[in-house]
């Protein structure tokens, strides 16, 4: 079989006709047409107070930091299995990410472990939704409320994933998306804050514009707009929000495709896990994921590299991440580390993830399955 690529970025239709029609409207800034329209399906499907599209989940982040003020010396807790950006945003702004260890089912934050390390100077807790399956969001936002703390859900795993009743990215007071073309809903490079606390919206869209009070001006509630506060330029150009669009308008039937897929992986590792040769995913019963990812527990990390090196002799390529935060150079020098991180570490060495994307074919998925079951045979 020719090579098999880890993620193949799915096309849902219709980018290039929206793409035309933005060429043809003539406006290409941003908060044109598709980006107003994107905003409100975010806010319709996911029932957050407000969305602001942004050309990163970074930036988003980034804006979210400077929502909550902020200052040189202040803590946000998140974990330390998690990408660089959750931490580099409040880095950028002086703050200091406490890094806490993960829960062995999901890996996500262990919302055990945050009350311990709470101080004077904490903001914030930043919960990274892992794979798409939600963080343990009621004790979170528990802790949180009892110590005045600000919740910013990292859900750039986590479009139409659910805690419980509730859509990821509707429960903090604030949240981010990707659209990086790695997840589940694309435009190459995007993402999306989304705004819960309503006290937040007005000087979200300044920071959104530049410090400007623009949009205040275009509604016409202002009669001239100028700098009023810090901000950048965080909004996508409209060709990436018709991207977009196109992507949001089928954004159940890519994720239908993806669990579905998922299940195929999840039910023919079954007898593997049983005899003790690996541990699959655990979805706990508060979640419906999204299928943003499979991946697969191996014994160590002498296991998980010969089955990566197996599937790559065979053409298929598997990765496995993060290297743990608190680990890396700049993790070492900008992160306070209160506690040791086992499971961190562990998971780290033990994880593979395995090739999925919306337009993976049922013989593409099942040559996976044969391999990875051969793989570990030998
Ligand atoms: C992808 C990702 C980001 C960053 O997303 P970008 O849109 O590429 O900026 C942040 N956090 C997590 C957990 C991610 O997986």
């Amino acid at each position: 079989m020719k090579h098999i690529p880890f993620n193949k970025p799915f096309m849902a239709g219709n980018e290039l006709r929206y793409i035309q029609q933005v060429c043809a409207d003539g406006q290409f800034s941003g908060n044109g047409k598709f980006t107003k329209r994107c905003q409100a399906w975010l806010e319709e499907s996911i029932g957050c107070g407000k969305a602001l599209l942004t050309h990163s989940c970074t930036a988003a982040l980034e804006m979210a930091a400077i929502l909550i003020d902020i200052k040189p010396g202040d803590e946000i807790i998140m974990p330390s299995y998690t990408f660089v950006s959750t931490a580099n945003a409040f880095v950028l702004r002086g703050g200091i990410p406490v890094l806490v260890d993960i829960r062995e089912d999901t890996l996500n934050l262990d919302e055990k472990k945050v009350e311990r390390v709470i101080t004077g100077r904490t903001k914030a807790i930043v919960p990274m939704h892992y794979a798409g399956t939600a963080c343990e969001m009621g004790a979170i936002m528990d802790i949180a409320r009892r110590h005045n703390l600000a919740v910013i859900e990292d859900a750039a795993h986590g479009i139409m994933a659910k805690y419980k009743e509730s859509y990821l990215g509707s429960i903090g007071d604030l949240a981010a998306l990707s659209f990086h073309e790695t997840k589940n809903i694309i435009s190459g490079e995007g993402g999306a804050l989304l705004i819960n606390d309503k006290r937040l919206y007005e000087r979200a869209e300044i920071i959104w514009e530049k410090g400007t009070n623009r949009s205040l001006f275009l509604k016409g509630q202002v009669d001239k707009y100028s700098w009023v506060d810090i901000g950048s330029s965080y909004l996508p150009n409209e060709i990436t929000a018709a991207f977009l669009w196109a992507q949001l308008e089928k954004a159940g039937k890519i994720t239908q495709r993806r669990l579905w897929l998922w299940s195929m992986y999840q039910k023919s590792f079954l007898g593997l896990e049983m005899s003790g040769v690996l541990r699959r995913q655990v979805i706990r019963k508060e979640c419906a994921h999204n299928a943003h990812m499979y991946y697969l527990l191996l014994p160590g990390a002498k296991e998980r590299d010969k089955l990566i090196s197996f599937l790559k002799k065979n053409n298929i390529t598997a990765p496995f991440h993060y290297v743990p935060l608190h680990l890396a150079a700049a993790g070492r020098r900008y992160c306070r580390i209160p506690d040791k991180l086992p499971v961190t570490e562990e998971v780290s060495q033990r994880l593979l993830r395995l090739p999925l994307w919306a337009g993976m074919k049922d013989r593409t998925i099942k040559h996976v399955i044969d391999t990875v079951i051969k793989g570990l045979s030998v």
